[in-house]
């Protein structure tokens, strides 16, 4: 039966039943159809000035490729995605299109923005049917370093090699991708089916990714200069350093980092029954944050069998996490518990283990350098909640260690690396970008920036050679 399309509304997309998800790791939502896709590609304007691709921090050109969508080229569709982005399976899944394309769709003045996150994932998943892969290009001669695999690293890469040069990617764990493979569950991207494919498509532009190399540890940046041969280096090591609220009864058993969380879950599987690596299986969690790490962690504990709730300090209109997961969250039976903030963890005195977390309520006062309203505590409000599993998602910051070992890369007072406006560090020929230069932000911002940093490496190296 034919889609009857409501310009006003997004055709809906299919996602598994909030009960049955509970319970599995498989991924949430199911994606367009080919006619679900086709039917939501008509509810596109084609603006003469697109006002979507200035919300694209990699400037997709999103009517075109919408356009070969309505016409049923998915092949020329995803070409003229592969323009901008590598990695459009991955950002069809978590880019926070709301406050990006679909933020400035105009279709969205009057009723709801076009699908465009969802029809990106559409053509990326079809060029997998279709087996589309990229081609290598010829090399010219010039070698480049990049550090981390993550979303910049592998952005920053792949523009490099289409411009002929060679490139190594140096990764510190023994998989590529970064946070799409050690921190964003499986639920909400495939590893095997999205992101390994992805990294692929990287690689067959011809660039080496090499695993289990510690930048800083096992070689030096220098040494990759001076001693390998290396023309640039970009550096694209994020923000993988957790961090803690420094409040009583932290260091309990039971306290978890996000990032060691769903890292033991999603890079090493523990989720698995055949998986070697153990993971704490709560009776009731209690996750601290309310960003998509958040989330990720409270649905991944919710997944293992435990009553999870969310603690923020701030309401609802605040959580920074997409809204999407903030509602597929909720939709599982998350509990969310706004407007409130730990002050200590309590643990039983003998075994060590946490039994429990006191928390205080907590208003809203003046915007605060954010341009949040300042999360206030009111003074005598108390209150305990037992629990057996506490897990800190408060942010992280970029990791000292290259800093530390990399004479004249300068940081600034939040470790994160300075650069200029072309993405170049204060140390010449080295160029950094994504979550190591601006803190925890978003894939999308990571890939504009490792784009960047390309055509500066690029400009750098032409002016020098
Ligand atoms: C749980 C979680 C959920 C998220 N959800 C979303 C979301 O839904 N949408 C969204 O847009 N963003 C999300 N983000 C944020 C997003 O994933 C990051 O902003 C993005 O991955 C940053 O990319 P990056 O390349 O800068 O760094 P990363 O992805 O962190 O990659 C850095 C890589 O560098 C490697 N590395 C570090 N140091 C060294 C070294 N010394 N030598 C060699 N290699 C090194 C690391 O092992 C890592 O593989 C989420 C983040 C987390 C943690």
């Amino acid at each position: 039966m034919a889609i009857t399309v409501d310009m006003m509304k997004k055709v809906p997309v299919r996602e598994q039943a909030p009960k049955e998800r509970a319970a599995n790791f498989e991924e949430v939502c199911l994606g367009y159809n080919e006619e679900e896709a086709r039917a939501e590609s008509e509810r596109c304007l084609n603006c003469k000035n697109p006002m979507c691709v200035e919300g694209c921090p990699v400037s997709i050109n999103i009517p075109a490729f919408i356009a070969k969508v309505k016409t049923g080229d998915d092949a020329e569709a995803y070409r003229i995605i592969s323009e901008s982005s590598a990695l459009p399976a991955v950002c069809g899944r978590v880019c926070p299109q709301e406050t990006q394309c679909e933020g400035k769709c105009i279709r969205g003045i009057r009723g709801e923005a076009v699908s465009i996150g969802k029809l990106e994932r559409y053509v990326a998943d079809r060029a997998k049917e279709l087996n589309i892969k990229p081609e290598p290009v010829a090399k010219n001669g010039h070698k480049v370093a990049v550090i981390g695999a993550g979303p910049s690293g592998l952005t920053c890469a792949g523009d490099l090699a289409r411009l002929g040069y060679e490139v190594t990617i140096f990764e510190a764990l023994h998989k590529a991708g970064g946070v799409l493979v050690y921190g964003i569950p499986e639920f909400r991207l495939p590893k095997e089916k999205v992101v390994a494919r992805e990294i692929e498509n990287v690689e067959n532009l011809g660039v080496k990714i090499e695993t289990d190399v510690v930048v800083g540890r096992s070689v030096t940046i220098e040494e990759l200069m001076e001693k390998e041969g290396y023309e640039a280096v970009f550096v694209g090591s994020g923000a993988g350093l957790p961090r803690f609220m420094g409040i009583p009864g932290e260091q309990a058993l039971g306290v978890f980092s996000a990032n060691e969380y769903l890292t033991r879950s999603n890079l090493m599987h523990a989720y698995r029954e055949d998986s070697r690596t153990p993971i704490y299986r709560a009776k009731r969690a209690v996750v601290v944050g309310g960003g998509n790490v958040a989330m990720d962690a409270a649905r991944t504990a919710l997944r293992l069998g435990a009553e999870t709730h969310i603690v923020y300090r701030r309401s609802e209109e605040e959580l920074p996490a997409r809204k999407e997961e903030v509602g597929h969250a909720k939709e599982e039976g998350i509990i969310f518990n706004l407007l409130t903030n730990p002050v200590e963890i309590t643990t039983d005195p003998e075994t060590g283990w946490v039994n429990g977390i006191t928390c205080i309520r907590m208003q809203l006062g003046e915007p605060d350098a954010s341009g949040r309203r300042r999360p206030e505590a009111i003074e005598g409000s108390e209150f305990h909640v037992d629990c057996d599993c506490v897990i800190m998602a408060l942010g992280t910051s970029p990791n000292p260690l290259l800093h530390k070992t990399t004479d004249g890369m300068e940081v600034n007072k939040k470790g994160g690396i300075i650069v200029n406006e072309d993405e170049m560090t204060t140390k010449e020929g080295v160029f950094a970008g994504g979550d190591a230069v601006t803190g925890a932000a978003t894939v999308i911002l990571a890939m504009g920036a490792g784009k960047q940093a390309a055509k500066s490496i690029d400009a750098y190296l032409s002016a020098k050679n």
